[in-house]
């Protein structure tokens, strides 16, 4: 068992990484896991910061920090995302990476956890610095990431395009025979450049089908719904879109500009318009502009945080209306907020099934690229959708015989199966 020293130094350091230790403890404490695989699953296995240098427009040369944080790979190659944000930090690095391992397991995928990024807020550079920043930071990487070793994917504030432009830099670096076969080394490609179908759309889908499942569970008809969106990049938004077509309305949106309301609703069409016109939310004439700290107490069925970790906290639990948290983001509700919700009655979609349709939809092309096939988005969303049904089922029946709430089931499940193949395995040597 873990000492209890190292549980509280676990729970006093700040932020993402405090809260998916806890989770992780509550979850294994659960089911006694073993002492020696739970000395395994609370560290990481490689941490990689890199500092590299890149021409700036002025001519200046500014030095960099990325990260990449590898934490485990029992189930198959590392794989998350890349983040380009002022909070990337090494511990921000491994908690991300922590919830991947967790996230993949639970949805059973073969592959294990890893998430990195740069410390930077990507609105101060131009695209074209923005693409050496990429290059370069890929080529600091090296051969530490690989399509049968670790696979990165978009993340806040990073899309197809910053993938494109790492799956050239890499490629660029191969022997010709080897630069076609390598095409799996990133997910989240755009669709010329060796992307899938739907994967653009993957994760805001499946924060909406959790959704539309719960509503099924609880008997319930999403029309008319009112639900309130923290983020509108590509989560938020086709999260609002799949709601908006089942005739929900978004009565609420927020991002780093500024916070919207409409209780008669907001297109999101119209919304996205604006937002790819002027580049934020800020200033959107149809709706009514609220201090931001009134927005996760905004009356709504459905709440859905799509942004950044540690977003809902005892601070503003309270004040939340909605009945159903989908957590879009990764880390987006703190342990002591969740009890607090909890004791309330509001239902907590967790982030490692919520938002996991990303990563589904990040295998599926991997798959492709791999086999050199080329599905549809009907074959696409079809499986998303199958896969996804499975983990809800799969957590709800854990629920029942544990009597836990959701986020441990999914942990209990997730952790199960990675004791499973370190059971079978034994340690080397
Ligand atoms: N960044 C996404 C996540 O947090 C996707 C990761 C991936 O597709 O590898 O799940």
């Amino acid at each position: 068992m873990i000492t209890e020293k190292l549980k509280e130094k676990k729970a006093t350091k700040q932020g993402m990484l405090s809260n998916v230790m806890r989770q992780f403890n509550n979850a294994s404490d659960k089911i006694q896991l073993n002492s020696n695989i739970r000395k395994i699953l609370e560290i990481t296995n490689n941490e990689l910061v890199v500092h590299f240098p890149v021409k700036m427009d002025n001519g200046e040369v500014a030095v960099f920090t990325g990260y990449r944080v590898q934490h485990n790979n029992a189930l198959g190659p590392y794989k998350g995302g890349l983040r380009y944000h002022p909070t990337v930090d090494i511990d921000a690095a491994r908690a991300l990476a922590m919830w991947m391992t967790w996230k993949t397991a639970l949805a059973g995928l073969p592959y294990g956890g890893a998430k990195g990024g740069i410390q930077i807020d990507p609105k101060k550079y131009s695209t074209a610095e923005l693409e050496r920043i990429t290059r370069r930071f890929t080529y600091a990487l090296g051969d530490n990431i690989g399509p049968e070793l670790d696979i990165p994917a978009p993340d806040v504030n990073t899309n197809p395009q910053t993938m494109a432009w790492i799956l050239d830099t890499y490629m660029s670096t191969k022997s010709p025979n080897e630069r076609s076969t390598n095409l799996h080394v990133v997910t989240g490609k755009p669709i010329g450049a060796g992307g899938s179908e739907g994967r653009d759309r993957a994760t805001g889908y499946g924060v909406f089908l959790c959704i539309k499942f719960w509503a099924e569970q609880n008997e319930v008809s999403l029309r008319d719904k009112k639900f309130i969106v923290q983020g509108f990049g590509n989560v938020g938004y086709w999260a609002a879109y799949f709601l908006e077509s089942e005739g929900a309305k978004m009565i609420g949106v927020q991002d780093a500009s500024g916070t919207l309301y409409n209780n008669n609703g907001i297109s999101v069409g119209s919304l996205a318009a604006y937002q790819n016109a002027t580049g934020a939310l800020s200033g959107y004439t149809n709706a009514e502009a609220i201090p931001g700290n009134d927005f996760f107490g905004l009356d709504c069925d459905i709440c859905i945080p799509a942004a950044l970790g540690n977003q809902i906290t005892e601070h503003n639990a309270g004040d939340i209306k909605a009945k159903v948290i989908a957590e879009g983001a990764n880390g987006p509700t703190d342990v002591p907020a969740e009890a607090m919700l909890l004791e309330r009655g509001i239902t907590i979609i967790p982030d490692i099934l919520c938002n996991s349709g990303g990563v589904i939809g990040s295998y599926y092309e991997w798959l492709q690229n791999r086999n050199g096939e080329i599905w549809t988005l009907e074959e696409v969303m079809e499986k998303l959708e199958k896969k996804l049904r499975t983990s809800f089922e799969k957590i709800n029946k854990v629920v029942g015989e544990r009597k836990v709430d959701a986020r441990t089931a999914a942990f209990i499940i997730a952790i199960e199966r990675l004791e499973q193949a370190y059971l079978q395995r034994g340690i080397f040597p």
